[in-house]
């Protein structure tokens, strides 16, 4: 059975590119970082000016002037993408603690890390080995059952 690699225990955590947020989860104290903010940055801002500007230019003999409205489409995408990928970046990797869930609905922020644990890592939730848990992989004689989650501590040399 391969060891699942499981960061809480082995402190390998995940690396973002130029982190905008750095953090300490606030339900498991993992180390966070976060690639999106809540608002869009001044290079967003600067894509966007150069996105329309390209629009503008392609279309302008198109659709003339009201091509220059293309702006505010460019930035209501870049605006909900943002939001999208800032959402979606927000609960923890290492636990499934949403802040912003927790801030609105306590009990619904419990529920998703409950739902994420089980998902993730069912043989902790789980205290007894059963059917549903084992796959053919992992089919451990019962007799084996009791060591199996305290692994003996005979020292390997
Ligand atoms: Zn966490």
């Amino acid at each position: 059975m391969k060891q699942k690699d499981i960061p809480l225990k082995t402190k390998r955590f995940y690396k973002v590119k130029n982190p905008k947020k750095n953090f300490l989860c606030a339900l498991c104290s993992a180390p966070r970082s976060m690639k999106y903010s809540k608002q869009l940055g001044a290079m967003n801002y600067l894509q966007i000016i150069l996105i329309s500007s390209a629009l503008t230019l392609s279309l302008f003999n198109i659709i003339g002037p009201k091509v220059i409205f293309s702006v505010f489409v460019v930035w209501a995408v870049f605006e909900i993408v943002n939001k999208l990928l800032y959402r979606k970046e927000i609960p923890c990797p290492y636990c499934g603690f949403d802040a912003t869930w927790y801030r609105r609905d306590v009990k619904k922020a419990n529920q998703l890390v409950k739902e994420f644990w089980a998902k993730n890592y069912p043989e902790l939730v789980s205290p007894k080995l059963d059917e549903t848990i084992l796959d053919e992989s992992q089919n451990i004689p019962p007799e084996q059952l009791e060591t199996a989650e305290a692994p003996s501590q005979t020292a390997v040399n």
